[in-house]
């Protein structure tokens, strides 16, 4: 495929207003061509008056429509995947054939949504019917579905290139849920945002939809995403990247006159937590696997454990060890972005100047970008006085934080901030302690792992990626898995409708031969 760099809104091929961009590759930290166009608020305008004019028709597709397409993205997806993961591998530095397992993760969420919008559950279909007898009134027929919120805007993140960016979880689930959706692609990968860009295009059209189900625009600063906040037709937001951006853009779409839901998945440490009897059975095993999945991605991972947390005792020096082997092996690697070089620098910069210990390095760096793997530790106490020693620092780095006993330990995780996951090791004599760690953690994570690391992500119906500030502005809900789809939703009731206004969904005779609750039964 030959790469324009347009922005694609609806149908149209738009130049750019605003300036232009090449790719970057990091390993060689040389430009790449194309031009990548950039636009403004008056491309944001015409992309959100598409997908409002799209809304209507799309968000009444039939679910046997609605999965059709979603199954035709994955096939577009399928037939662009030797050239997206290469493309990809380019803009990242991330290895080729790891690219094409994402791309084949991304195809498989569009096909699990066409499932789920096919099963219908996702409409939580509610009948109380009339009750003209009732006393000492009587009640009218009430009959509740889950609509599309109406046409939303997903930032793109930048560490996966695919799965979590135009063609990712946010994408498929908005889609399933029935709304128009408006990407705002990231700068780290624009070539391969545009292939996904165009296998999505095309399934809008060999579906016969209206154009404005999908647009992607991409813009060279700040502007085009507050423009895509601010404007009055988007009604939901979802984000993944840093805690500063998904805050400023949170509370951008709180002040504006009609406040809207602002997803946000922002920042974790993934606590992982040794309880003693575990170190003294598995310590160099737990310490060589933490370690080895602390630089997947080069630690460019929202689930990258970050901070690993033992009791001083037996087993301990075997889990440093194996640390320190695992880590000191690393070679260096190209970082995502000089952005994200530049960040994860000044992250360790800040964790010594907090009172982090270097204990071992990777390879040393030998070309710009890349960044060298780091092991540093600290004590207990030190970090119940440094609260910026448990913030996240995103690159291939970890803290071994040593405490003394178990009320220091318990200490400890309660001076964590919301997480998208936690994890214990511990073996049976370890139960007694897990069930105090237990409470402290669930009130601070989305998800609790035992014996086993977080990493890498399912993507099904008990998944939760999300958890209390700051891990995710809202945690209520999931920004991967099959109940992503609820922050695309909302309830809505007829009330005293005749059968043929009803939707097909909630009449009578259960046409579509769906799940529905009866008189709460
Ligand atoms: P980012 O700087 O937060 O940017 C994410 C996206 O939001 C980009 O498209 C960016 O546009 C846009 N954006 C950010 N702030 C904005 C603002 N104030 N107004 C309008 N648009 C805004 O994240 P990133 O580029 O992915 O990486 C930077 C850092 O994010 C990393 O160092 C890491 O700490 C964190 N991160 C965390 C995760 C995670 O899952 N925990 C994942 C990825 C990144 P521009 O690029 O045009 O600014």
């Amino acid at each position: 495929m030959k790469l324009t760099g347009n922005l694609l809104i609806g149908a149209k091929e738009v130049p750019a207003s605003e300036g232009t961009m090449k790719a970057l590759n990091p390993a060689t930290n040389q430009l790449i061509e194309p031009d990548f166009a950039f636009g403004g608020g008056a491309q944001v305008d015409m992309a959100a008056n598409l997908a409002d004019e799209a809304f209507d028709h799309y968000s009444h597709t039939s679910l046997a429509e609605r999965a059709a397409f979603l199954e035709r993205i994955a096939a577009n997806l399928d037939a662009v995947t030797p050239e997206l993961a290469a493309r990809a591998a380019l803009e990242t530095g991330l290895p080729e054939a790891q690219l094409q397992g994402e791309a084949a993760k991304a195809a498989t969420q569009f096909r699990q949504f066409a499932d789920v919008v096919r099963k219908g559950r996702f409409l939580q279909l509610a009948i109380d019917p009339a009750q003209p007898d009732r006393q000492p009134r009587p009640r009218m027929d009430h009959r509740l579905q889950k609509i599309a919120i109406g046409p939303v805007t997903v930032f793109g993140a930048s560490n996966f290139p695919i799965s979590y960016s135009v063609a990712g979880g946010d994408v498929a689930s908005a889609l399933a849920a029935g709304a128009t959706v408006i990407v705002k692609a990231h700068n780290a990968h624009p070539g391969a945002s545009e292939i996904q860009a165009r296998a999505i295009r095309k399934a809008v059209q060999e579906s016969g939809f209206p154009e404005g189900v999908f647009s992607m625009v991409r813009g060279g600063d700040n502007t085009i995403g507050e423009a895509l906040v601010d404007h009055p037709l988007i009604k939901a937001v979802t984000f993944t990247g840093s805690e500063q951006g998904g805050m400023a853009l949170y509370r951008r779409a709180q002040r504006r006159p009609d406040p809207i839901p602002v997803f946000t998945e922002m920042t974790s440490v993934n606590p992982t937590f040794i309880l003693p009897q575990a170190l003294a059975a598995r310590g160099a095993q737990i310490g060589d696997g933490f370690a080895e999945r602390m630089l997947v991605n080069v630690g460019q991972a929202c689930l990258k454990p970050a901070i690993l947390i033992a009791i001083e005792g037996t087993g301990f020096e075997a889990l440093r060890g194996a640390m320190i082997k695992r880590v000191s092996d690393a070679p260096a690697r190209p970082m995502l972005t000089p952005g994200i070089h530049a960040a994860y620098l000044s992250g360790l910069d800040q964790l010594h100047s907090a009172g982090a210990k270097a204990v071992v390095e990777g390879s040393v760096a030998t070309a710009d970008l890349q960044g060298q793997s780091a092991l540093l530790e600290v004590d207990g106490q030190r970090v119940l006085n440094e609260p910026a020693l448990a913030h996240e620092v995103f690159g291939p780095a970890a803290l071994l934080l040593k405490v003394k006993d178990e009320a220091e330990l318990l200490a400890v995780a309660r001076a964590f901030r919301g997480q998208l996951s936690a994890t214990l090791h511990l073996e049976d004599g370890d139960l007694e302690l897990a069930r105090h760690v237990l409470p402290v953690l669930e009130r601070r994570t989305g998800r609790i792992v035992v014996n086993a690391f977080a990493h890498p992500q399912e993507v099904s119906f008990a998944t939760i990626h999300g958890g209390p500030f700051p891990a995710s502005s809202d945690s209520r809900f999931t920004s991967v898995g099959m109940t992503s789809i609820e922050r695309f939703l909302r309830p809505i009731t007829y009330q005293g409708f005749p059968d043929a206004l009803l939707p097909e969904a909630l009449r009578d005779l259960n046409p579509l031969g769906l799940p529905r609750s009866v008189d709460g039964q």
